[in-house]
């Protein structure tokens, strides 16, 4: 199988694996006081010190959520509690995760909201989010890489400009798409909030985390039992921490080789496409702030949903899985809000790599590409 599509969801690592398996039989509860219990409490707070190592944050600042969505719905959700009515600023680029959530507040007018324009290379600009500061903001959510184009923000470059503007300011950025592609670090990106999720670095899915920069007074994710010092009721999900815990170490202490491994895949095949005579191809996105993981294509006079459709039924019958730019689902295939947002009026392709893809992937890769185009190019005269 050609499996391109990690900014989807990624394999489980060999070493996740062997976690899981080897914790089968640590069913106990953690918050009980017996031995085996507080063996397990031990191990999901090894998980905790590896994921906080990973984002250089103090173990105690993670709370360990079930998937990035919640990390992110918890942040406005405090914020809202917190100080309702105020204002909160986010870009037309961020997950629905972001979206939907402030649009449901602000339609219930539980706050206000600025959604941040991005040009057509999909940045967003200093001085409009100077511009969109005002006296009552409470919360800026930029993500810090893109899904569909891996444009990298400048959060750093925007949490000075906004805590110089007001140091009261929040700052929230969605790292999902940013483990594994790029060094993370809370502390030199200056956030009040950061969100990841385990699947997209080689970790189950079901599993997520949120660093808060102070815990006193935030809002909790969920009510009931102490688990997560009570800013996260329910019994732990604890195969998945302790297989997140791993993932994170592994991501970290692999990343100086992953990425220039990945980065050379990609560019190895943007550039055999782009010097393709036979047909158009052109990059979304701002081709010099990208991860190095990501190709989100336009080929000309292609949509983006009929090479998705036609590409697995190849010469090769190889499966080959791929993403476009089309809204989040399999069923809806218009235009996703990020492409709107910056005003592509055509549905691309998104190649996504990870470590586990090689140089054959991409050779076989392109060759299927190529003849899925022309196979639709025949059937279109
Ligand atoms: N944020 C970003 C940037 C994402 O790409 C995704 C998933 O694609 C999510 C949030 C949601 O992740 P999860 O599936 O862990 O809820």
């Amino acid at each position: 199988m050609i499996y391109f599509d990690n900014n989807a969801t990624t394999c489980l690592s060999e070493k996740v694996k062997e976690c899981i398996r080897d914790n089968f039989d640590y069913y106990f509860n953690p918050s009980s006081t017996y031995q085996a219990g507080q063996a397990v409490k031990k191990k999901i707070e090894k998980a905790r010190e590896q994921v906080g190592r990973l984002i250089n944050a103090p173990s105690k600042n993670i709370l360990f959520t079930s998937c990035a969505t919640e990390s992110n719905n918890a942040v406005l959700r405090d914020i809202v509690y917190k100080q309702k009515g105020k204002h909160i600023i986010v870009s037309s680029v961020e997950h629905s995760a972001i979206l939907e959530t402030v649009n449901y507040y602000a339609d219930k007018e539980c706050c206000k909201v600025t959604i941040l324009p991005v040009d057509s290379r999909g940045r967003i600009s200093e001085e409009d989010l100077k511009c969109a500061i005002t006296k009552d903001t409470s919360l800026i959510s930029i993500m810090l890489v893109n899904n569909e184009t891996g444009n990298v923000y400048p959060i750093k470059r925007f949490v000075e400009i906004a805590k110089s503007i007001n140091p009261n300011i929040l700052f929230h950025t969605d790292a999902t798409q940013a483990i594994g592609k790029l060094p993370v670090d809370v502390n030199s990106l200056g956030v009040d909030f950061l969100t990841l999720s385990g699947h997209k670095f080689h970790a189950p899915k079901g599993i997520g985390a949120l660093y808060v920069k102070e815990l006193q007074g935030f809002s909790p994710v969920l009510f009931g039992g102490h688990q997560e010092s009570g800013y996260r009721a329910g019994t732990e999900n604890l195969l998945g921490i302790l297989a997140m815990g791993v993932a994170a170490e592994e991501t970290l202490e692999t990343l100086n080789d992953v990425i220039p491994k990945i980065r050379l895949l990609r560019d190895q095949f943007e550039s055999a496409l782009l010097s393709y005579k036979g047909f158009n191809f052109s990059i979304v996105g701002d081709r010099e702030n990208r991860v190095c993981n990501t190709s989100c294509l336009i080929i000309e006079g292609f949509s983006g949903k009929d090479i998705c459709f036609s590409v697995e039924q190849n010469l090769y019958n190889e499966p080959v899985c791929i993403g476009s730019g089309s809204a989040c689902n399999s069923i809806d295939f218009s235009l996703s809000h990020v492409m709107k947002a910056m005003h592509v009026n055509q549905i691309p392709i998104r190649i996504s790599f990870s470590r586990y893809n090689t140089q054959e992937d991409v050779k076989l890769f392109i060759k299927i590409l190529i003849q899925t185009l022309m196979k639709i190019k025949k059937e279109n005269k």
